[in-house]
């Protein structure tokens, strides 16, 4: 019997820009497939947009299609991969899928959305299996820089997909099993028609190490401190957690987590049945009271984030942590690219306070969650795929992994971005169709439209000012009291803006007369007039135009 169903794969966000990763499989005939959802995560945005920290992709295409929507199935518990998971699951309403300690984080999430997510979370196992709709799916447990990262071997009736999520080969990963090199030999061998895989470090040779070099490493480091020690980190990253457990234990001190997220980690795991053979942490209140020498923080801020434990320690705005001259704070963590401003004027204004700053430039602390080029060509060789789609990353970093799977003969790799429909089988692997697809902002409680007049407003606003104007306009139509002047934002002193004022209520004078302001009909236009007119006043003197605000009161 001729089979007339296609499998498609379509990202919708994390193929063109690392963060905010979508990816959907569909099966089925043309026009008419059923869907899956893999990971549905969060962006950060730069300081481009002001107020907006986080952006997540626009799932338009498959609202669209919601009724055909069979589930989301998460791959672990990184914020690029669930952050968006209690914004946007009210409007695709499906089931969810995730192994236990990504799913206990998730339900927080929709908690404080206020979200009774009940009975549509369903936990799978590690290593488990689900069947939904024309899709057999096994979880494989794999290694990343967190707990129970999962790859996706997704079953078809046209063949068998590995979606690897985020991983690496940790051989020694301290926390759950190291890589499980027997088991991808054995799905390889399987046959795998087409591997969807992360592409982050395809810049970097080699391998990238393991938890337990990282743990030896910093002892050493512990060892030769004399002072407060404070480390930070991911929050996320259970085994970097308990390498500080740990290691504060080996040399005598206590250890005192700082942060929400540490103290949200730390609790997910221990109900998870991970941390169970350490010290428990003292709370900050508690820790002020230890000597300096018998203490280390471990807390959470390790991109410099504004709201952060670190960047609060540092600007010495946290209430129970302080740093004095001669301790030592400890990087554990890569730098994200696009925060090294943030973090290293953190780093700067430690050095200046006489405290001691170790990072990954000047010592071994961190070792990344995502895999150099060896481990990427052990993949390859045990996975063996007919075609090859790198995803999670720039374009940049999915034209080498492009290039570097080229070079292993891998006979189909593809080009591939955000909104491409690819159709993977059955025939030759084609992108088949551009799907709409794109970013929105989270903004306070709202998700908004990247291109949304409200921040052309902010935009705006943030970089020339704000005038804002009110004219009281008698029933005879006259200007009645003066003209009410607003100036924010400009470099005016006071003195100036006295001077301002009146020149621009003589103008308002003047537009004004030009126009019957019983006329309803003339308004626009004298708004527009006045606009353009108390504009050029304030251009004449500062050489910037506000946004500008006028209202007609009428009494
Ligand atoms: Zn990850
Ligand atoms: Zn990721």
């Amino acid at each position: 019997m001729k089979n007339n169903n296609e499998l498609i794969f379509c990202p919708l966000g994390g193929s063109g820009e690392i963060g905010m990763n979508m990816n959907l499989y569909g099966y089925g005939e043309k026009n008419n497939h059923q869907w899956i959802i893999i990971d549905i995560g969060v962006g950060f945005v730069d300081d481009s947009v002001p107020g907006i920290d986080l952006m997540v992709p626009d799932p338009d295409f498959i609202l669209q299609r919601k009724d055909d929507l069979l589930g989301i199935l998460l791959t672990h518990a990184h914020e690029d991969h669930i952050g968006a998971i209690a914004l946007l699951w009210p409007s695709l309403e499906c089931p969810i899928y995730a192994t236990p300690f990504t799913a206990t984080l998730i339900k927080e999430k929709f908690r404080e959305k206020k979200i009774n997510i009940g009975s549509h979370l369903k936990i799978i196992e590690l290593n488990g299996n689900v069947k939904i709709g024309p899709f057999d799916i096994n979880y494989v447990t794999l290694t990343h820089s967190i707990l129970e990262p999962n790859a996706l071997q997704i079953k078809t009736p046209h063949g068998t997909l590995l979606h690897t999520g985020d991983w690496k080969c940790d051989t020694d990963p301290l926390i759950g099993k190291q890589m499980d090199e027997i088991k991808l030999k054995e799905i390889g061998k399987q046959g795998v028609l087409a591997m969807i895989c992360d592409s982050t470090n395809i810049f970097t040779e080699g391998r990238s190490g393991s938890e337990k070099d990282v743990r030896e490493s910093m002892l050493t480091v512990f060892e030769n401190i004399k002072k407060k020690i404070i480390v930070t980190t991911f929050a996320s990253n259970v085994a970097r957690m308990e390498t500080v457990f740990k290691c504060a234990e080996k040399v005598g001190r206590h250890l005192s987590l700082v942060g929400r997220s540490m103290h949200r980690i730390y609790n997910t795991a221990r109900e998870c049945g991970y941390l169970q053979n350490i010290k428990p942490p003292l709370d900050p209140r508690d820790a002020k009271k230890i000597p300096r020498d018998k203490i280390v923080y471990l807390c959470t801020g390790s991109q410099g984030e504004p709201l952060g434990a670190m960047n609060r320690i540092v600007n010495q705005e946290h209430p129970d942590v302080y740093l004095d001259e001669g301790d030592t704070v400890i990087f554990s963590s890569r730098i994200i690219p696009g925060n090294e401003k943030k973090l290293f004027k953190i780093h700067n204004q430690l050095v200046k306070n006489n405290i001691n700053v170790i990072s990954e430039e000047n010592a071994f602390i961190h070792v990344s969650g995502h895999p150099g080029r060896d481990e990427m060509r052990d993949m390859y060789e045990w996975i063996k795929p007919k075609i090859s789609i790198p995803v999670h990353g720039e374009h940049r970093h999915m034209k080498e992994h492009y290039d570097f799977a080229t070079s292993l003969g891998v006979p189909q790799p593809m080009l591939i971005e955000n909104g491409d429909m690819i159709r993977i089988a059955p025939g030759e692997p084609k992108i088949i169709d551009k799907v709409h697809n794109g970013k929105l902002y989270v903004d306070g409680n709202r998700v908004i439209d990247d291109q949304s007049r409200f921040l052309k407003d902010r935009k705006n606003i943030a970089h020339n000012g704000l005038m804002d104007v009110t004219l009281i306009i008698s029933k005879k139509g006259n200007l009645d009291r003066n003209p009410i002047i607003n100036i924010r934002g400009l470099p005016f002193n006071d003195e100036e803006l006295d001077e301002c004022f009146y020149e621009m209520e003589d103008e308002i004078l003047k537009t004004s007369k030009a126009y019957s302001l019983n006329n309803k009909k003339h308004e626009k236009n004298l708004i527009d007039a006045l606009k353009s007119n108390l504009k050029k006043i304030i251009y004449s003197k500062t050489r910037k135009r506000p946004y500008t605000n006028i209202t007609l009161i009428r009494v």
